[in-house]
C-alpha cells in the first residue's frame, strides 16, 4: 500500500479510546489504534491527531453547570487522551510533541502553528489537545481549524461507525450508507457527521472528510493510502 496523502489530520473521538468500557482510556485500545499510525509515519505520512474527550466528560451533558466551565472540563478531558495518545505513540518508536490550545507548559507545548509544521516536517507526530482553547466548540471544530492552518489534505474522522448514513444505522436496519457527500447535502440534511461549525468551516476552506470505523484500526492506513472504505465529504465537483 502506498499513501495518497501527504499530510492528514486524523481526529480521534474519546470514546474511541475506551476500548470495551465506557469511561476512561484503555492503554491497550489506544496502542491498537497507535500501530498503523506509526506505519504510516514510516511511509512519510505527516500525521498531526486531534483528540475528544467524550470518554471523560462532554461540556453540553453536564447538565445545571456553567456551560462555560464545563466546556473548561471537558478541554481539560482532551488533553489527558493526548497525553495517553503521545505515550503510545512514544511506546511505539515514534517521536511525538503534545500542543495544547490553552497553556500548561509544564506538559505539553504551547500551540504555535509553524512550531507544529516544522513537527510535521521533521516526521513527528504532533498531538493537539485543548480543542480550539474556546468553549462552545467541539472537537471536530478544533480539528476543522487545526488542518486548515497545517494545511493538511484531509480530515481522516475516526469514529464507531463505518460512515455515514441516512438514518441512525443501529436504529434502522434499512439505513443506507454514503459512499460520498458534498457539504451542502451534511448541511442541507442535517447528517450527524461532525457539527454544522465544523461542517462549514471544512466547506469553507475545501478541506475533505473522511468518515471511518476505528473498530479496526488497520482502516486508518487503509484510509491514508486511498482504500474505498468509509464516507467521504467533500465539495461537489464543478
Ligand atoms: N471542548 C471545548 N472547546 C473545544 C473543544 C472541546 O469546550 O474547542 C470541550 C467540550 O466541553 C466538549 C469536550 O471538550 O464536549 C470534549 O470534546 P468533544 O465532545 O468534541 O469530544 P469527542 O466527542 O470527540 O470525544
Amino acid at each position: 500500500m502506498q499513501p495518497k496523502y501527504k499530510r492528514v489530520l486524523l481526529k480521534l473521538s474519546g470514546e474511541s479510546l475506551a476500548g470495551n468500557e465506557t469511561h476512561g482510556i484503555d492503554f491497550e485500545t489506544v496502542l491498537r489504534i497507535c500501530r498503523p499510525i506509526k506505519e504510516c509515519v514510516d511511509m512519510g505520512v505527516q500525521i498531526a491527531i486531534v483528540v475528544g474527550g467524550g470518554n471523560f466528560w462532554r461540556g453540553r451533558s453536564s447538565g445545571q453547570m456553567d456551560r462555560t466551565r464545563a466546556d473548561h472540563m471537558g478541554m481539560l478531558a482532551t488533553t489527558i487522551n493526548a497525553l495517553g495518545v503521545a505515550d503510545a505513540l512514544e511506546q511505539l518508536g515514534l517521536t511525538v510533541r503534545v500542543q495544547t490550545a490553552i497553556s500548561m507548559q509544564q506538559i505539553a507545548e504551547p500551540y504555535i502553528r509553524n512550531r507544529a509544521v516544522r513537527h510535521l516536517e521533521k516526521g513527528r507526530v504532533v498531538v493537539f489537545g485543548c480543542g480550539t482553547g474556546n468553549p462552545f466548540f467541539s472537537t471536530d471544530t478544533a480539528a476543522s481549524l487545526r488542518a486548515a492552518e497545517i494545511d493538511a489534505d484531509i480530515i481522516l474522522k475516526a469514529t464507531m461507525v463505518d460512515g455515514v448514513y441516512d438514518s441512525d444505522p443501529k436504529k434502522n436496519p434499512n439505513a443506507v450508507k454514503y459512499d460520498t457527500l458534498s457539504f451542502m447535502d451534511v448541511l442541507n440534511q442535517n447528517l450527524q457527521v461532525m457539527d454544522s461549525t465544523a461542517a462549514t468551516m471544512c466547506k469553507d476552506n475545501n478541506i475533505p472528510i473522511l468518515v471511518f470505523s476505528i473498530d479496526q484500526p488497520e482502516n486508518i492506513k487503509k484510509a491514508i493510502c486511498g482504500e474505498p472504505i468509509g464516507t467521504i465529504v467533500k465539495e461537489e465537483e464543478q
